[in-house]
């Protein structure tokens, strides 16, 4: 199967929707028309700037453990990179607490390098990043600029290989290729898939016993991959190494926090496991065919229900469902006896949730199983990954449903006609909306556990703490001004859809 020079745009290889505003009902019933029902094509005649694939490419490149990352553009372009640089080293040491910081380099293409263009600056960045730091792999990240001006990045890179003892790894990542930045999981698969996912032969010892070689593909056939691209925190992977351990499966997390040669090792696995259908069957979907490895990709682990339906899909493959099913019913056991004393406090208060497609319906399953009411949805794209779990929550049909990537006018003004008690939103996105004096809880936040049983108990702690506490946000209500004129409010929140979606 032939790797493609850049992985395709979203909107093309998936007819993923960027913009609708309507019901939940409305929106399933495009998703089941051919080609999504059009969604694909429709589109605002004003839109606000929003994150590029660029960035969340270099969100998922710079955990990588003994690599360093070459943004291949103009410096601005990498501004996402200085703002994660104690974070990250101290997510690395969870993994490993020998790991290093990131170690990341900019070409700093300028005027003048867009007319003689920017092969002479990547070449000296690339043979200065092998002899400087010696790392496994130079992964080199493309923004726009390279691809405006014509630089043949994986030429360069192919004809340096000779010259350096690192893997060179080009990421085709320019941001004005796609509007949906989840472009970015499979421009850095492609990355991988060209240079680091190569098979290698187990060494066998000559004095090797046959006992040691069994033992081997015993632990070969009980070894999982779980995909991790930056959506779970180290706390997640210990609550989903501790599940699936207790069906006996040995796992690997990949591919944020591994090393380059992770890639290779990962390749001995019995199967591969998605954590969330929008982000990873790009690789698998390669992977499977070209090395006959399985794969999973379902639901995401948050909350009872989908934790129970990701946990029966991988046991299934291994023939231990009923072993799966007494595991699940013990846990929830324990969480219903955790989470009682929440349930008071939180019970009827409404909620807006915001984020990635499939982790805004799972998380509403876990609010609405602790009481609580959903005001609205909003999620960044739309793509055919939503549909099982959107046909799994009962009562969605009326809610009201906005997608868009960042947009926070639009936000605003339907958050404000929906009047919720609470925003759980992610950090960045949630700023401006948080001005109306609503409490947050970040969707999704690097040092916080949302997975799994434990995960579901630990967002009741944190709503109980925020709805229970809210002053920061009502200080900011009273203090700052309201973000958009009163004129915005006045008019439809998609006033500037093309196409409303509510066919
Ligand atoms: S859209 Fe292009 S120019 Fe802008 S930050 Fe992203 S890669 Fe850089």
């Amino acid at each position: 199967m032939i790797i493609e020079n850049a992985a395709p745009a979203r909107e093309e290889r998936l007819k993923a929707g960027i913009a609708f505003c309507g019901t939940c009902a409305q929106l399933q019933n495009r998703l089941g028309q051919k080609d999504n029902g059009c969604l694909y094509a429709v589109n605002r005649s004003f839109s606000q700037a929003h994150g590029c694939q660029f960035t969340l490419s270099l969100g998922i490149l710079n955990t990588l453990r003994n690599a360093v990352v070459i943004m291949h553009g103009p410096v601005g372009c990498g501004f996402c990179s200085t703002a994660n640089i104690g974070t990250n080293k101290n997510f690395k040491k969870l993994r490993d607490p020998s790991a290093g910081g990131i170690i990341w380099l900019s070409t700093n293409l300028d005027e003048s390098d867009v007319i003689e263009g920017g092969e002479k600056k990547l070449r000296a960045a690339v043979l200065y990043a092998d002899r400087e730091f010696r790392p496994e792999a130079i992964v080199v990240a493309s923004s726009c600029v390279p691809a405006l001006i014509g630089d043949d990045v994986d030429s360069i890179l192919e004809n340096l290989e000779r010259e350096t003892a690192a893997e060179l790894v080009p990421v085709n990542c320019e941001g004005f290729k796609t509007k949906l930045m989840a472009t970015a999981y499979d421009a850095v698969y492609n990355g991988v898939l060209k240079k680091l996912t190569k098979y290698r032969e187990r060494n066998v010892y000559l004095t090797e016993s046959e006992l040691s070689g069994k033992l081997w593909e015993y632990e070969r056939e009980r070894t999982v991959n779980v995909f991790n691209v930056g959506s779970m925190s180290r706390a997640d992977e210990l609550e989903i190494k501790r599940l699936l351990s207790a069906l006996e499966l040995k796992v690997n997390f990949l591919p944020c926090f591994s090393r380059p040669d992770d890639f290779r090792a990962a390749l001995d696995a019995a199967l591969n496991i998605s954590v969330c259908g929008t982000h990873d069957d790009y690789y698998l979907k390669y992977i499977h065919k070209e090395f006959n490895i399985p794969y999973v990709i379902d639901t995401m682990p948050i909350g009872k229900k989908a934790t129970a339906r990701w946990l029966l899909k991988i046991a299934e493959h291994f023939g231990q469902v009923e072993r799966a099913r007494l595991l699940i019913q013990k846990e929830e056991a324990e969480l219903e006896q955790a989470l009682e004393s929440y349930r008071e406090i939180l019970k009827g208060k409404r909620v807006y949730v915001s984020g990635g497609e499939v982790r805004i319906f799972v998380t509403a399953e876990v609010l609405t199983d602790l009481g609580m009411e959903i005001a609205g949805f909003k999620g960044h794209h739309i793509d055919e990954f939503v549909r099982p779990v959107m046909e799994g929550l009962p009562d969605i049909d009326d809610i009201y449903i906005n997608i868009a990537s960042q947009h926070p006018f639009e936000q605003v003004n339907i958050v404000k006609r929906l009047n919720p008690d609470l925003l759980v939103i992610h950090t960045g996105s949630g700023n401006i909306t948080a001005k109306h004096g609503l409490p947050v809880l970040p969707l999704f936040g690097p040092g916080y556990n949302y997975m799994g049983y434990s995960g579901v108990f630990e967002i009741a702690r944190r709503l109980r703490r925020i709805i229970t506490n809210n002053q920061f946000n009502r200080n900011m209500q009273k203090y700052r001004p309201a973000p958009y004129r009163s004129e915005w409010y006045a008019k439809e929140p998609s006033a500037y859809i093309k196409d409303t979606g509510t066919k």
